[in-house]
């Protein structure tokens, strides 16, 4: 059997030095950035929706979402890092996509709400994807203080999952089946 010879990295001694160290800063610096474009747009989602609920659940995200960005912040500082956000494109898509949901629904409308919560949603899930990560990489590059911060978050941004789902299934998607093309 012909073997395939696959170079193996060099190992190093101390993981603050490793390639995965380098990775884990790397993510934190993507969801740093999108953190805070997410915190500029949430207001212009919130005014675009329909509901009073839904209008309350995005302004009540933008309130834990400004102090995502704090403990963001607090993370970086606690491993000795500077705060610095590199462009996130998963990010700047889902919020491009979200503002031609708005678009193309009508003012007023509850399929509008459908669409925003769908938009939310698909934010929410990148969200929780990368904090998933992040923690689990803090916790294998010992990093326990940054761990519990992106645990904080991550409890948060599932909670507010779930949330919209509430919101969604309670009644808004019934109402709009109604509504006209
Ligand atoms: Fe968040
Ligand atoms: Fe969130």
């Amino acid at each position: 059997m012909a073997t395939t010879k696959v170079k193996q990295p060099e190992q190093t001694a101390d993981v603050h030095e490793s390639a995965l160290n380098e990775l884990f800063i790397d993510e934190l610096k993507d969801i740093y950035w999108a953190e805070k474009h997410l915190a500029k747009a949430l207001p212009k989602m919130a005014k675009a929706a329909t509901s009073e609920e839904l209008r309350t659940a995005i302004q009540d995200h933008l309130a834990e979402t400004e102090n995502h960005i704090i403990r963001l912040e607090n993370a970086f500082d606690s491993i000795g890092e500077n705060a610095v956000a590199v462009k996130c494109e998963a990010m700047a898509g889902l919020l491009k996509e979200g503002d031609e949901i708005v678009a193309e629904t009508e003012k007023g409308s509850l399929t509008r709400d459908a669409g925003i919560i769908s938009a939310a949603q698909k934010i929410e899930h990148y969200e929780i994807a990368s904090y998933g990560t992040l923690k689990v990489l803090a916790m294998t590059l010992g990093y326990n203080e940054a761990a519990d911060l992106l645990d904080a978050t991550l409890q948060e941004e599932k909670n507010c999952d779930s949330k919209l789902t509430c919101i969604a299934e309670a009644g808004i998607n019934q109402s709009a089946k109604g509504e006209k093309e």
